[in-house]
């Protein structure tokens, strides 16, 4: 390439990143995927280097990707807001750590820090409170978004201390949160990322203050003299400020080190690859998402020596991890139909490997989704998997040849030929003896977090659906099981397990079968609200449903117009009133007396347990599960990252050697049966 034409292609790099930067900062709605913006970043980094004299002035590369937005009012900032450097390999870190030791003249040591996956925020202090909260901007002006950041909780209105202070830090969504948030928006959100910058953007704060959002602050500019970067940490979180405790302190100096607090990791610089290891396995565990991991120079004084580009300082790289995200090619769109009717088109696409797991199939969500992605079959897409977070389509990276226009979602219901209704964002089969809607519930019934039926698996269910054995939720109860002797895997031993399993379940008490039936907006959470708050007898619901008395619902706290309106409506449906009818006359409970519920103080709530070897007290072991479900926690058949305890009998073998390597909490029976006995 002559110079010329290397030139033009600079300026072309540039302009492409800066119309990109805008997208994705502003508009929260990129054009490209992180992995195509970072290969132009990077090649546009490599001819600049090798050619300086072509830099253009406003290169992105040395300027932040701005995010200020023009309807909010503009604030200088007093400290530089900046981005930061970046390797991919432990070995371009390493590099980047002698090249700074060099550079700086004398022994360094280094913290290292998870970088966060949220909106970059500046938050100014005078006398201990706050008074300005900016976004990074262009790395000088940034958006006063003070308002909305008041309402995190976790953000320090008044600090420990009357101090003036500057501190950066990420702004975030926990991914469990961005699910259940997502779910209900009528177009959700690709990612936790763009939901907050969004939302940190909204006019009004009361919505913001409805969403949870959290943050982590990773940096401290004040007046209190010579501090290190570690002891700025600390100051912090004295301060009142939530800082991450997954730091590591690297040093040479055994001394200093010795010095460090010991819930930090600490080594010497050939423990690093070791540390970034444990860190990138650690990250599913996470309640937060982490992109990869922030390395910085600790001494101050050689930071402000070593100084900044006008993209990022000298004196810090991010160790960004491999992309959460892959290219893949919608091949044709399904429709799925919910137990309550509700149509989600879900696209196949081909199998593509995203952080660790194959992806074949990814919800579109509803038809705006669809229409904002502006998505037709053959269009080659990218998917994001963050965390726990389901795959999502980002967006279009290449239209279909084939001239193939917007999806649209069919007007007929793929299983029974019933004309769709649309409702909100969503279509809908309205037709209750909809197949599909029938299967749906039956599966949900029997599902784990509702009836939990021993032995009922989704496999069982589905043969007896289909042999018409089962035709509703009643029929679980109705049919005689014996009557399966002879078909393929049903010995007498599984015929016994499952008419065991079905009839135990009748005991199962009224707020699980009243959140098992399937009701809209009648899940665990409403079930028990309706019950904490008297109606413990189905009959109140049905008296309260044939009064049309919405107001009486909308007394309880956490039930609004919406779902009070839902349940009048359910609870006068003939289908329901039937169902419920069957249920009760197969002996199932429809209603619980005060404080039957709350008879066991919920101490495992939260927890996931798996059972290993054999009991003195519990014979059979599944009686130790009962009791660990009844007091709120889950059973699980396998050790995996997601378990909390191993309940270990005698003879426990390999998954007690695995709970030991995860690090669960392992114990034994006689700690359990204490346990048990905890009231309160
Ligand atoms: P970055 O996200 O790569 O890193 C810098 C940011 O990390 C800082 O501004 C800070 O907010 C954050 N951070 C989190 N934890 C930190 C910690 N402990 N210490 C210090 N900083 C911490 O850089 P960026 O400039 O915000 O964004 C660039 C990246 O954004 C690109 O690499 C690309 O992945 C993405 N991007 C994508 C598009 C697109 O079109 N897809 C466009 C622009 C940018």
């Amino acid at each position: 390439m002559n110079k010329r034409e290397l030139a033009e292609e600079i300026r072309k790099l540039s302009d492409l990143l800066s119309l990109y930067q805008n997208e994705y900062y502003i508009k929260n709605k990129p054009l490209v995927s992180d992995l195509e913006y970072d290969r132009l970043f990077d090649r546009l980094l490599a001819l600049e280097k090798e050619n300086p004299e072509l830099v253009l002035p406003d290169s992105p590369s040395v300027r932040v990707g701005s995010d200020l937005s023009n309807d909010i009012p503009e604030v200088a900032h007093t400290i530089p807001v900046l981005s930061l450097d970046k390797g991919y390999t432990v070995e371009n870190i390493k590099e980047w750590m002698d090249k700074t030791v060099l550079r700086a003249g004398c022994p360094l040591s280094f913290v290292v820090e998870e970088k966060i996956d949220g909106v970059s925020i500046v938050l100014y202090y005078q006398n201990g409170v706050l008074n300005l909260a900016a976004t990074r901007g262009n790395g000088s002006v940034g958006n006063d978004i003070t308002a909305n950041v008041r309402t995190i909780k976790s953000v320090p209105l008044r600090l420990t201390e009357a101090v003036d202070i500057v501190v950066r830090g990420e702004i975030f969504l926990p991914p469990a949160e961005f699910k259940k948030l997502n779910s209900k928006l009528e177009v959700p959100f690709a990612n936790p990322r763009n939901l907050t910058s969004g939302t940190l953007r909204r006019k009004r704060s009361i919505d913001v203050a409805s969403i949870p959002l959290d943050i982590f602050i990773y940096e401290g500019f004040s007046d209190t003299g010579e501090l290190d970067h570690v002891e700025i940490l600390r100051y912090l979180k004295k301060l009142g400020f939530k800082v991450s405790d997954k730091i590591g302190v690297f040093s040479e100096s055994s001394d200093y080190l010795s010095d460090i607090p010991a819930e930090w990791f600490k080594g010497k610089f050939d423990s690093l690859s070791v540390y970034v290891e444990n860190q990138i396995s650690a990250r599913k565990d996470l309640s937060y998402e982490i992109d990869g991991l922030v390395i910085k120079v600790n001494e101050t004084a050689v930071r402000e020596a070593l100084g900044f580009t006008g993209h990022h300082p000298r004196w810090a790289i991010a160790y960004k991890f491999e992309s959460p995200e892959g290219i893949t090619i919608i091949r044709g769109i399904d429709i799925q139909v919910g137990r309550t009717g509700r149509i989600t088109p879900m696209a196949r696409v081909e199998a593509v490997l995203i952080g660790g797991s194959t992806i074949s199939n990814v919800t579109l969500h509803n038809q705006d989704y669809i229409n904002l992605l502006e998505l037709a079959i053959g269009d080659t897409v990218t998917v994001s998997k963050r965390g726990d977070v389901i795959p999502a389509v980002e967006r279009v990276i290449d239209k279909n040849e084939e001239g193939n226009s917007i999806w649209q979602i069919p007007s007929e219901c793929p299983s029974c030929g019933v004309p769709l209704v649309i409702k909100g964002a969503h279509h809908f089969c309205v037709n209750t003896d909809c197949p599909a809607q029938i299967k749906g519930r039956i599966f949900f019934f029997l599902g784990r977090d509702q009836m939990d039926i021993d032995s009922f698996g989704p496999e069982t269910a589905e043969f007896l659906i289909n042999q018409g054995h089962i035709k509703g939720i009643a029929d679980i109860y109705n049919f005689d099981y014996n009557k399966l002797e002879g078909a393929t895997g049903f010995g007498l031993k599984k015929i016994a397990l499952l008419s065991g399993g079905v009839v135990k379940s009748i005991g199962q008490p009224y707020h699980r079968v009243l959140a098992s039936l399937g009701i809209p907006e009648v899940g665990k959470k409403v079930a028990e609200l309706l019950i904490d708050t008297g109606y413990r007898d189905v009959d109140d619901l049905i008296q309260i449903a044939a009064d049309r008395d919405v107001e009486k619902l909308k007394a309880i706290k956490g039930i609004g117009e919406r779902i009070a309106e839902t349940i009048v409506d359910e609870f006068s449906s003939p289908s329901v009133m039937k169902l419920i009818d069957d249920l009760k006359n197969s002996g199932l409970n429809f209603r619980e007396e005060a404080g039957e519920e709350d008879s066991f103080v919920q101490v495992f709530d939260g927890q996931t347990w798996c059972i290993t070897g054999s009991f003195e007290n519990f014979k059979p072991r599944s009686l130790a599960g009962d009791e660990i479900k009844k007091r709120g926690g889950r059973t699980t058949a396998s050790v995996t990252g997601k378990t909390t305890h191993l309940l270990a009998g005698e003879s426990a073998g390999s998954k007690l050697a695995k709970a030991e390597s995860l690090g669960t909490t392992v114990v034994t029976e006689k700690i359990f049966m204490e346990m048990l006995k905890f009231d309160g």
